[in-house]
C-alpha cells in the first residue's frame, strides 16, 4: 500500500489498537501505540480489559480476517495451545431452546482465552517495522489545528500521579479505548459537535471461571453455547482453551438472573442453564482459580458517519465505535471487520479518508448490530420496545432456530449468517424458508421437545 502519511497514534492496545496498528504501519511511516497498561507480552488477564477473564469466542469470520493480517498465526496459536473447533460438528449450540443439528459449517474456530489472543496478536505487532509501543500513558484529550478542521495530537499523562501532561502530534489518530472511549467528551470539549448515540440497556450479568473437566466430558465435545430463552433469559458458554483448561461463563439478563460469584451458587446457576451431561462436567470439575464477575450494562453505537463536519485525521474503531451485548460473541470479530475496513479506506489515500472510513464502518455494523439487538428484543423484558418489523424477525428466527434441529441445511445457514460468515438475508432465501415451513410442520407432528432447564 502507498505511505499516505508519516506519523499515526493508536490510542489503546486492546483488539482493535492491536489491528488497527497492523493497518497503520502499511500506510503510515511510523504509528505509536499507546496504552495505559504496559505493553508487553505476557498472556495475562490485564486492568485496562476486565472482561478479558470471561470467555472469548473468535467468530469464524473474526479468524479468517486476523489470518489475512498477520499470516500463520493461526497455526502459531495451535501449536501453543489454542484448540481448533468445527462449528458445529464439535461445537455444540443450543439456540432458541434448540439444540442444533451437529453439521459441519465449512469454517472453523479458534478456542483460547482472551488474553492468550490478544497476546499472540501483541507479539506479532511488536514486531511491525515503524512500530513504538508506549504503555503506561494515559490519553485525557485531543490537540486540535488553529482553523478546528484538523485533529494535530492527543494529549496524554503520565506516572502514577498523573502529574505530567504532554502533547503528542500526529497526523492521524486512532481512538481504540474501547466501551470507555471519550471521543465524544473530548470533541465536546473542544467545541465540536458529539455523535448521535444508540444505547439499548441489557443489564447482563458474567460470571467465569477456568476449570478442568473431567476427560470422559473433555474428549467429546471442544464447546457448548447455551443461548437464553424467554422463560430463562440466562445463557452458558464452555470452551476448551490453552493448556488443556476449560472456561465456563454464566450469563443473564437483568438482576436476579446475575449468576453469582461463589462456587455452590454458580454451580446452582449453571443448573439453571445447562444440559445434564454438562452439569455433570461441571460438578465434577478441578476449579482453576476465582470466579471473576462482570456487569454489562448496555450497548451502545456512536453514529460518527453522521458528522459531515468531522476534524480530519480522527478516526474511531471498536468497542469505542460500537459495542454489543457480548452474549453474542461479536465484539472481536467487528473489531477485525472494521480492520479490514480502514484498510480498505486507507488503499484509497488520504483525501475523504474520516468520512470514507465512517461509512463503511457503519455500514458493516449494521447486520450485527440488527442481529444482536434482535436477539435481545425476543425476549420478553424487552417486549415495549419491539417494533412489526422486530417482531416478525423474531417471530421467523425462532423458526429457523426450531428447524435447525432437525434440518442440517438451516442449522448450517443459521450458524453461518451467526459467525458473520453470510450475510442474514441468506436465511430469506426461498429454498432455505421452505425448509423452516417444512420443519415447522414436522415440529408440530412430532412436537419436538426443547431443551428444559434441568435443574429447576
Ligand atoms: C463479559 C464479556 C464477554 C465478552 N465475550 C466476547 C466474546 O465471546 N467474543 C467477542 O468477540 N467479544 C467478546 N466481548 C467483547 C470484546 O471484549 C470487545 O468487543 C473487544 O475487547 C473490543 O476491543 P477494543 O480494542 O475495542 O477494546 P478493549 O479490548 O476493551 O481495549 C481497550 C484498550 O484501551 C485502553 N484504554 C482505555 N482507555 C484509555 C485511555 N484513556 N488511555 C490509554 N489507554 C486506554 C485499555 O487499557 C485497553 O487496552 C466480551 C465482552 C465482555 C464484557
Amino acid at each position: 500500500m502507498q505511505q499516505i502519511g508519516e506519523h499515526a497514534l493508536v490510542l489503546g492496545a486492546g483488539m482493535s489498537g492491536l489491528l488497527a496498528a497492523r493497518v497503520l504501519t502499511e500506510a503510515y511511516e511510523r504509528v505509536t501505540l499507546l496504552d495505559r497498561d504496559p505493553i508487553h507480552g505476557d498472556a495475562a488477564p490485564r486492568r485496562g480489559v476486565p472482561q478479558g477473564r470471561h470467555a472469548h469466542v473468535l467468530l469464524a469470520r473474526g479468524g479468517e480476517i486476523i489470518e489475512d493480517l498477520f499470516p500463520g498465526i493461526t497455526g502459531e496459536l495451535v501449536a501453543d495451545g489454542a484448540v481448533v473447533s468445527h462449528p458445529l460438528a464439535d461445537f455444540r449450540f443450543c439456540a432458541g431452546g434448540h439444540t442444533l443439528r451437529q453439521v459441519p459449517i465449512g469454517a472453523t474456530m479458534l478456542q483460547s482465552t482472551r488474553p492468550f489472543l490478544e497476546s499472540h496478536l501483541r507479539d506479532r505487532v511488536l514486531t511491525l517495522p515503524g512500530l513504538t509501543p508506549a504503555g503506561g500513558r494515559d490519553v485525557v484529550g485531543l490537540s486540535i489545528a488553529d482553523d478546528r478542521r484538523r485533529v494535530t495530537g492527543v494529549r496524554v499523562v503520565r506516572g502514577r500521579d498523573a502529574s505530567t501532561e504532554e502533547t503528542l502530534a500526529a497526523d492521524l489518530v486512532v481512538d481504540a479505548t474501547g466501551r470507555a472511549g471519550r471521543t465524544p467528551v473530548w470533541l465536546q470539549v473542544l467545541g465540536l459537535p458529539r455523535p448521535r448515540e444508540e444505547e439499548f440497556v441489557v443489564s447482563v450479568g458474567y460470571a467465569s471461571r477456568l476449570m478442568r473437566l473431567p476427560r470422559d466430558y473433555a474428549e467429546r465435545e471442544k464447546a457448548i453455547a447455551v443461548g437464553p430463552v424467554p422463560d430463562r433469559p440466562r445463557g452458558l458458554a464452555l470452551l476448551e482453551v490453552e493448556g488443556g483448561q476449560h472456561i465456563v461463563t454464566l450469563a443473564g439478563f437483568e438482576g436476579r438472573h446475575h449468576p453469582p460469584a461463589d462456587h455452590d451458587g454458580f454451580v446452582e446457576f449453571a443448573a439453571s442453564v445447562s444440559p445434564p451431561d454438562v452439569l455433570s462436567a461441571i460438578r465434577r470439575a478441578e476449579p482453576l482459580g476465582e470466579i471473576a464477575t462482570y456487569r454489562y450494562q448496555s450497548s451502545v453505537r456512536r453514529h460518527y458517519e453522521e458528522l459531515p463536519n468531522l476534524p480530519d485525521g480522527l478516526l474511531v474503531t471498536g468497542d469505542a465505535l460500537c459495542s454489543f451485548n457480548p452474549i453474542y460473541g461479536q465484539g472481536m470479530t467487528l473489531a477485525a471487520m472494521q480492520a479490514s475496513t480502514l484498510r480498505n479506506s486507507l488503499a484509497q489515500g488520504l483525501p475523504g479518508l474520516t468520512l470514507r472510513f465512517f461509512r463503511a464502518a457503519s455500514r458493516a455494523v449494521d447486520d450485527p448490530w440488527d442481529l444482536g439487538v434482535g436477539a435481545d428484543l425476543a425476549l420478553p423484558q424487552f417486549r415495549d420496545r419491539r417494533t412489526l418489523s422486530t417482531r416478525l424477525t423474531s417471530a421467523y428466527t425462532r423458526q429457523v432456530q426450531a428447524a435447525g434441529a432437525i434440518d442440517d441445511q438451516v442449522a448450517r445457514q443459521f450458524v453461518r449468517v451467526t459467525h458473520l460468515l453470510d450475510p442474514p438475508d441468506q436465511l430469506l432465501r426461498p429454498g432455505l424458508a421452505w425448509r423452516v415451513l417444512r420443519a415447522r410442520t414436522a415440529h408440530l407432528a412430532r412436537r419436538v421437545p426443547r431443551l428444559s432447564a434441568p435443574g429447576r
